[in-house]
């Protein structure tokens, strides 16, 4: 866990790849709020790895916002479009201790597979997110066998042997949690990365995943506090393993809530009428977005 003398560092981690709107702008505040109450950091990540629907001209309408909402950040921002040799050395680490195989299957042969291979009267399990989880197909596969598949030029992911890799940890895994989960767990929080089932690091085409960057850059970064949505609270149980697959420190977590429409649903980035754009057009100003939110404004 974080070293108690340690100064705060807290980040804000949007991926530029739609319209930021009111969820963003509460995680946001909040984490700048916070960061400035504990007399610590707010540092900027631009989560850009999705390199085809993130795109430069996003990026600058999304900075121009986190300035006009009254963020400031210290440094430069990290982007991890930048980075991928450094996730490529992550994924090697793991490749050497037999913690990864290619994984060939698309969304839509598991759909099938699962159709004809499952018993109708039981489920299939399903990770967090509502995916299922991968069949057990791939990962028995012998090297030659795996160096073909490959040659072959099929694409494929590659995934996170996590029964492999929950041996090699050999002990339970927990974090400290601030916010609140779910289900609302506080506190020590025991993780069950299992429920993920072997998730996906990296791609063909793609040497990280959202797991894999997230977890080295708040690692390089010395993020001691991550302070963001509750929809990925769960992501944290795989955050956890990997961190201690690599030799990281854990930073504490703190999920907060998430703001929904008025109908309830969780906000899209395409959904225009709670964009940050179209909110400032219609002549909103920051403390109007901060009371929106539930945030007082300056202290
Ligand atoms: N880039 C992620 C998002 O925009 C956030 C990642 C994180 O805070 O861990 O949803």
């Amino acid at each position: 866990m974080v070293d108690d003398n340690s100064q705060p560092v807290f980040r804000f981690a949007p991926s530029p790849n739609g319209q930021l709107h009111l969820g963003h702008a509460y995680s946001a505040l909040l984490n700048f709020d916070m960061a400035r109450r504990a007399g610590g950091q707010l540092l900027l990540r631009i989560e850009d790895i999705d390199t085809t629907r993130c795109t430069p001209s996003l990026e600058e309408q999304m900075l121009d916002e986190l300035h006009w909402l009254g963020i400031e950040w210290e440094d430069a921002p990290r982007r991890q479009s930048e980075h991928f040799g450094e996730y490529q050395k992550a994924l090697d680490q793991l490749e050497e201790r037999d913690l990864l195989y290619p994984a060939f299957m698309s969304r839509g042969e598991i759909k099938r597979y699962i159709a004809e291979n499952s018993d109708p009267n039981t489920l299939w399990p399903k990770d967090p997110d509502g995916a299922p989880l991968y069949p057990d197909i791939d990962r028995g596969r012998d090297k030659p066998e795996r160096l073909g598949l490959i040659a072959s030029g099929r694409p494929y992911a590659l995934r996170l042997d996590m029964k492999a890799a929950l041996k090699a940890i050999g002990k339970r895994l927990a974090f400290e949690e601030l916010g609140g989960g779910p289900q609302g767990e506080v506190g020590k929080v025991v993780c069950d990365p299992s429920l993920w089932g072997d998730v996906i690091l990296g791609r063909k085409e793609l040497p990280t995943s959202y797991h894999l960057s997230v977890v080295l850059d708040d690692a390089l970064q010395n993020i001691t506090h991550i302070v963001r949505g509750r929809d990925l609270f769960y992501a944290t149980f795989v955050h956890r393993l990997l961190q201690e697959l690599l030799g990281l420190r854990a930073p504490i977590y703190h999920h907060h809530d998430l703001i929904l429409s008025d109908d309830g649903r969780k906000l899209s980035k395409s959904a225009d009428d709670t964009s940050l754009r179209s909110l400032r057009n219609s002549g909103r100003t920051p403390d109007d977005i901060r009371h929106m939110v539930g945030l007082a404004c300056d202290e």
